[in-house]
């Protein structure tokens, strides 16, 4: 890539390409705007977006006021026409917060509480019906809140579709492009006239701030919020197989002061996630896992559903929650607990997303349609494109059609005849069809983001080899130059056979 050297001037340039960016972009798309958007890692959805609980929330538990509540209650109903749009898979499994012994029954109350001072419907049913339900959750279960409207989704999948769907309608998507200044107009030293990266300056009137963990650096550059600092909430969680355990829908404990607590969920692919525990660190990148970390988490679990059982753990993992309150920042200073979404005063040019923690996967879309208010109330008159498309086609998945419709397939492509991934039965054509998609994959992450493969019982120790020379072989790449997750993470060192003759 050539450092940019343009002075063409966008009409709005997005910095971060999690859910958030993601969906501001897609909002964004459907009106007459040049708009660039980078991201400083290699493909989109790597941040908190790609490594979360991936719960859909109904909306009853953030604080009554604050705009978490709001945007979550505003986003939730967002999620059927958008995934019916953006060709995602979204499931409305029903939420439940399980009282263990009667000391945790009067929870339920407070979360019921919450749930009706924000609009959201939800329901206490008792321990017996809980059981009949999950069968098996904890049988000293006393009750249950219930809450219909809850779901889950596959990040992974949500913000790929959303990004491609921005990208198909116009907007310029550079990856591999940090942010790391802005600029000022000469004349008017408050006014942003565009940003500083490490591919050169890029010009644009209004600059987007979703850079997640790092969205307080962001806005500290443009002397927005000093006082406003954002730690890491380090959560860890296990993943089990498909095959061998199997839960219906989400299991919250009840609440402690931090977070929802320790979560057994079913998931879209059908393997239950159980975790996260939250840990708050200085280090912004820091998603080791832990072994006291991994035990709070097994130890919350089996508070739930006490037969869950190690044997069926295929993998653990863990993600960094932006938590926009730092204790140990100066004393006096109120902390921010909420979402920021705003146009600050005291600069022009800047739309500012900070601190967007859970539940922030769900309340992403309507963020973004606040951003588009914002943007709209400062002025800008924002004319639809007459050819906009809202939606994202799907491309085949081998394992989700019939019989006769793979057969179809692999008659018309025999390269979905040919299985790469044996755990998730994930096809070379799908594969290709991904490495030459609207935003391409051009690492194994990126790979297995967009097809799922490499996620099951084998990690991906059958397929990596393949997808590295698949890639190789699409890219024109030699196989030494392809990576795991961009530059820096090679799979293969050095050439240990020569080919040819003997
Ligand atoms: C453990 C855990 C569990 C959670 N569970 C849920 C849940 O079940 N439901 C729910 O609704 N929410 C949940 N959340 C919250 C949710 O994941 C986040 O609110 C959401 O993903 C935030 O999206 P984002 O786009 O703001 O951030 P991110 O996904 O982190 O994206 C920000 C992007 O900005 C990029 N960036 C940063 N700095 C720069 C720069 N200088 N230049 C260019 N790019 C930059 C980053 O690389 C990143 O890709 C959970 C979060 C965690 C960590």
């Amino acid at each position: 890539m050539q450092a940019n050297s343009e002075h063409h001037e966008h009409d709005i340039i997005i910095i971060g390409a999690g859910v958030v960016g993601a969906m501001v972009a897609r909002f964004l798309s459907r009106y007459d705007l040049d708009i660039l958007w980078i991201e400083k890692e290699s493909d989109v959805c790597t941040g908190a977006t790609s490594a979360n609980s991936a719960i859909i929330h109904g909306g009853y538990a953030a604080t009554p006021g604050t705009l978490k509540a709001e945007m979550n209650a505003k986003a939730s109903p967002m999620w059927d026409q958008l995934a019916a749009d953006l060709n995602f898979d979204f499931s409305r499994c029903g939420t439940y917060v399980v009282a263990i012994g009667d000391e945790e029954r009067e929870a339920l109350e407070i979360e019921a509480a919450h749930g009706a001072a924000n609009g959201i419907r939800v329901e206490i049913i008792s321990g017996d019906e809980m059981q009949r339900r999950e069968p098996l959750v904890n049988p000293d279960t006393m009750g249950a809140l219930y809450c219909p409207v809850g779901g889950i989704c596959d990040p992974w999948d949500v913000t790929i579709a959303a990004a491609e769907n921005a990208v198909m309608n116009g907007v310029t998507l550079k990856r591999l492009t940090c942010f790391e200044d802005f600029i000022w107009s000469p004349a008017d030293p408050k006014r942003i006239t565009g940003i500083k990266t490490n591919w050169g300056n890029f010009y644009g009137r209004w600059v987007i701030n979703a850079a997640g963990i790092y969205s307080d650096s962001v806005m500290h550059k443009a002397g927005v919020r000093p006082e406003f600092k954002i730690k890491a909430r380090r959560g860890e969680y296990y993943i089990l197989d498909q095959n061998r355990f199997t839960m219906n829908s989400v299991l919250f404990p009840v609440p402690t002061k931090v977070s929802k607590g320790i979560v057994v969920t079913t998931t879209l692919h059908g393997n239950t996630i159980v975790g996260p525990n939250a840990e708050e660190l200085e280090d912004k990148e820091d998603t080791a896992v832990t072994a006291a970390g991994l035990d709070e988490v097994w130890n919350g679990a089996r508070k739930l559903v006490p037969s869950i059982n190690k044997r069926d753990v295929i993998a653990i993992f863990a993600g960094l929650r932006p938590g926009g309150n730092a204790p140990s920042a100066k004393p006096g200073v109120a902390y921010h607990r909420d979402f920021i979404i705003e146009i600050p005063r005291e600069v022009s040019g800047l739309v500012n997303l900070g601190g967007i923690e859970s539940p922030g996967l769900t309340a992403a879309p309507a963020i973004a349609e606040r951003v588009v208010e914002l943007l709209q109330a400062a002025g800008e008159t924002l004319q639809e494109k007459p050819d906009w498309d809202p939606i994202r086609p799907a491309r085949p998945v081998l394992r989700q059609l019939s019989h006769e419709e793979q057969a179809a397939l692999v008659k018309q492509d025999p390269r979905y005849g040919r299985v790469i991934c044996r755990c998730e039965n994930v096809t070379e054509g799908e594969i290709i069809a991904e490495i030459h998609a609207p935003i391409p994959a051009d690492t194994y992450d990126a790979i297995k983001r967009r097809t799922w493969l490499g996620t099951g019982r084998c990690q991906g120790s059958f397929d990596m080899p393949r997808v590295v020379d698949i890639l190789a072989r699409e890219l024109a790449l030699d196989p030494l130059e392809v990576t795991k997750k961009g530059p820096g993470s090679g799979f293969l060192a050095r050439e240990t056979k020569i080919a040819g003759p003997g």
